[in-house]
């Protein structure tokens, strides 16, 4: 009886599960944990583990909650060697190898538990996690918190730089990546410069990708049908056979605001009227120097617009990130004098941070300043808000180009070489955005596409065929 009792127990199917693996930056992170819920809903009887690599200054409790109990958290070691800054370093991604044993012992003490299907990786953490995933013959695949069109350049990449010698910073030439419109050099991620600290980083994260089973993409067809053909047609590898796509957005981190704890700005703009305000925010890093934000300062006051504007620390001296962020900016001394006082009708200045995605769907917000993340980017189309493009950092402003020639979501703000924004550019975008025939062409595209976002991700839209058939594949592997 007891002998097969033990039989029945080692021939019972054990349960399927997965394993997500996102970067340590929190931008990175909460996209894969919403993804991890969505899959939940494709396939309610799996469990999903996700790795949690967090940084040295960056508590556990940074990550999101709740989740439903199918999702189990696997913290792994902190390394103290990590960079503290919040600039991405090379070491950044030493740290990711070095972390390789730990990845191996935790899929395996889960692997005797379950019936590991697939690992999901986040793209910074591929050229290494694939080493491990092919070690236990486990298909991985890749996960891209980007446009589509980012990862059409990224695919491309390795093609892109060996028909160039000089660097894309210093060519002047209009690049022809397939999956993408015509992209000025300059334009290009910092990343992919000839020279930059993480060129040879993105160049062999670049060669991995088309080892991945399956390359998933928090988008949506509808928003980026050009990047979808072409990568699918295999323009993007010519050497390779591509990868599948699955495009599994948008996944937007619902944070809600209710109760007592409505935050001050909400308030305010319950006070406005409908579509008058604009929003400005530059993300979880974005900041400027004293002249910048007081040129910002003057251009909206002469635009006369209605404005909502998360104001940050300038950067720390020679950094161009960091921030202290441990205290708040003083505004009388970063804003012209008399600035506050002569706005307070119009507009609202919020020290350092405010909760983005209430603001954007509140019904006060008609136009969006921002830098071009890509959550802030799937967030503003979510909502139905047109936005004025003004990149800073990272792929953004080859984002720019795609969410103003590709994608029609935005105008361009237009900076100097040296990457300043005049006043005078700032009044004229603003007005334009918020009060003329090209401000309400990108508006109509705006509300298009929220309504494009929903039809993809409801019963039979892109998004959830999509899911539908990443599941489907690592079944059949
Ligand atoms: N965010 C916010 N309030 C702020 C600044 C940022 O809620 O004051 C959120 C924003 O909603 C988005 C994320 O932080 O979800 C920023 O991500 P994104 O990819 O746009 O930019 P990154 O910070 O990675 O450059």
């Amino acid at each position: 009886m007891y002998t097969l009792c033990l039989l029945h127990f080692s021939l019972s199917p054990m349960e399927e599960a997965i394993v997500i693996y996102p970067a340590s930056m929190l931008t990175h992170l909460a996209p894969m944990v919403e993804f991890a819920k969505l899959l939940l809903t494709q396939h309610p009887s799996l469990s999903i583990h996700i790795l949690i690599a967090t940084l040295p200054s960056q508590p556990s409790s940074t990550v999101p909650s709740p989740v439903p109990p199918s999702i189990t958290f696997h913290y792994l070691p902190t390394f103290d060697l990590l960079p503290t800054s919040t600039d991405l370093d090379p070491l950044f991604f030493d740290v990711i190898r070095l972390r390789n044993p730990d990845v191996r012992r935790t899929l395996l003490t889960i692997s005797n538990n379950y019936t590991l299907n697939a690992i999901i990786v986040d793209f910074f953490c591929t050229s290494a996690a694939f080493e491990v995933a092919s070690d236990l013959n486990l298909p991985a695949y890749s996960f891209l918190p980007t446009a589509l069109g980012a990862a059409a350049c990224l695919l491309y990449l390795p093609t892109l730089c060996n028909k160039f010698t000089q660097s894309f910073q210093h060519l002047n030439v209009l690049l022809d990546i397939p999956g993408a419109p015509p992209i000025p050099s300059a334009d290009m991620p910092p990343t992919t410069f000839k020279g930059n600290k993480l060129y040879d980083v993105f160049l062999d994260i670049a060669t991995n990708l088309p080892r991945s089973t399956g390359i998933i993409v928090d988008t949506f067809e509808y928003l980026e049908p050009k990047s979808f053909k072409e990568i699918n047609d295999g323009l993007c590898l010519p050497d390779y056979p591509t990868p599948p796509l699955y495009c599994i957005g948008p996944l937007i981190v619902n944070t809600t605001v209710d109760g007592d704890g409505v935050p001050q700005c909400i308030k305010w703009l319950d006070s406005q009227p409908s579509k008058s305000v604009v929003f400005l925010c530059f993300g979880s890093l974005g900041s400027f120097s004293v002249q910048q934000l007081k040129e910002i300062a003057v251009g909206l006051e002469r635009s006369g617009q209605r404005f909502l504007w998360i104001v940050r620390n300038p950067p720390l001296e020679n950094q161009s990130l960091n921030i202290d962020t441990k205290v708040d900016p003083d505004l009388k001394s970063l804003l012209p004098p008399g600035f506050l006082e002569r706005t307070k009708e119009k507009g609202l200045v919020v020290k350092s941070w405010a909760p983005q995605l209430a603001v954007l769907n509140h019904d006060s917000v008609g136009g969006f300043v921002t830098h071009c993340g890509w959550n802030s980017v799937l967030e503003s189309v979510c909502a139905g808000v047109p936005m004025l493009a003004w990149p800073l950092y990272a792929e953004q402003r080859f984002n720019r180009v795609l969410m103003v020639e590709e994608m029609k979501i935005a105008l361009p703000m237009v900076e100097s070489e040296t990457g300043f924004v005049s006043s005078t550019e700032v009044e004229k975008r603003v007005k334009e955005l918020m009060g003329s025939k090209e401000g309400d062409s990108v508006r109509e595209r705006a509300l298009a596409m929220k309504h494009a976002a929903r039809v993809a991700t409801s019963e039979g839209g892109s998004t959830r065929i999509a899911l539908a058939k990443l599941v489907e594949s690592w079944k059949q592997k």
